[in-house]
């Protein structure tokens, strides 16, 4: 700029030499008076003075201009990198975001995953508890419920292998038709072991017409006379096998002693007679069972439902399962436990069976 102005004041300069040298020369040809050429060289000093003067005052305007001009572009230029700054810092909040979102994102996936394998893990759990239910009330259900409870099975084990003989003792009575009309309901055939029940001895023929077993139990059913000896067993024990025999024309063989094989009664009145009876069975060609599944009606007359079903669910092991049971005036629960009992046992997917000759044996151990 400096240099500009320079150049300028030596034009200007040159050209106020020029212009004075000019006037000398016209001088000189004597053209103008003395006075009228120093008027000339005034207005002509004055004029260059005036042109200096306007070539520093433009000089100086243009170096303020240019000044200015680069003032406002050197604003330009921070406003364009506070612009440039401006973008790099959106740039870089961008990224910032772009690079949370994806940690967010592989956190929340992480987290995903980690809920995914949890509920995995509850899954199996519940499985697992789920089995561990299903085999404690496959293994305790008869046990499990209490007599207050409804007593209809909710899960049964598979049972298939056992067979079921339902025995009756110490009909027939005024139960026998409703005994005989359940079983009928549900199809299955029962062993009765029959005592003399004087009127009701009408039903022994409905029992052998519904297909079930009529068997021997006692003719009197009276303790300290059967088990005073021997002869007065087996004698007692053949009027009930006449007895049977003229109400259905079946001659039985199969037998249960009046309170079972194992009874301690009897030692009240022969000692030792158990053994001895039980012994001779074979001979006097009878088959005696005991049972392996006590229903639990013998133990009064009124056993709550419930608690006979109960009972009659603890399956033992084997597979022949004799289930006692009575046919007796005052067991109204046993009737009323009965359709349970037998949907129990269908459930379960057990079979049933009357006893015969040929069915596996169940005997108690003889104690007297
Ligand atoms: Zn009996």
């Amino acid at each position: 700029m400096f240099k500009k102005i320079v150049i300028f004041c030596n034009l200007t300069f040159a050209r106020f030499l020029l212009t004075i040298e000019l006037v000398n020369f016209v001088e000189s040809w004597g053209i103008m008076t003395k006075r009228s050429v120093q008027i000339q060289r005034l207005v002509l000093l004055i004029l260059a003075a005036v042109i200096v003067c306007l070539s520093i005052a433009l000089a100086v305007t243009g170096s303020k201009y240019k000044t200015l001009k680069n003032t406002s572009a050197s604003a330009s230029d921070a406003l364009v990198s506070a612009q440039q700054a401006q973008e790099h810092l959106e740039s870089q909040k961008q990224q910032e975001a772009s690079s949370y979102q994806d940690a967010m994102n592989q956190q929340s996936s992480a987290y995903e995953s980690e809920k995914n394998e949890l509920n995995k893990k509850i899954s199996e759990l519940n499985r697992q508890i789920a089995l561990k239910k299903a085999t404690t009330t496959t293994t305790t259900a008869p046990a499990a419920s209490s007599p207050s409870r409804p007593t209809t099975p909710q899960k049964t084990p598979d049972l298939s292998a056992k067979t079921i003989y339902l025995t009756f003792d110490d009909g027939p009575s005024p139960r026998t038709p409703e005994v005989l009309r359940i079983l009928k309901q549900y199809g299955v055939k029962a062993t009765f072991f029959v005592i003399n029940g004087g009127k009701y001895n009408k039903y022994m023929k409905d029992i052998v017409a519904d297909g079930h077993t009529i068997a021997l139990h006692s003719y009197s059913h009276d303790y300290k006379k059967i088990y005073s000896s021997e002869s007065a067993y087996f004698a007692d024990l053949q009027q009930i096998s006449d007895l049977v025999y003229e109400q259905t024309g079946v001659r039985s063989h199969i037998v249960r002693f009046p309170g079972g094989s194992s009874n301690t009664v009897s030692r009240k009145y022969n000692r030792g007679i158990m053994s001895r009876l039980t012994s001779q069975m074979a001979d006097k060609g009878y088959t005696y069972f005991d049972w392996n599944l006590s229903s639990g009606d013998a133990n009064g007359n009124s056993i709550p439902k419930a608690t006979i079903v109960n009972n009659c669910r603890k399956i033992p092991s084997k597979q022949t399962v004799v289930v006692l049971m009575h046919d007796a005036g005052p067991k109204k629960t046993t009737v009323e436990a009965l359709p349970e009992v037998i949907a129990y046992y269908k459930a379960a997917g057990c079979k049933f069976g009357t006893l015969s000759e040929s069915t596996p044996t169940v005997h108690q151990r003889v104690l007297n």
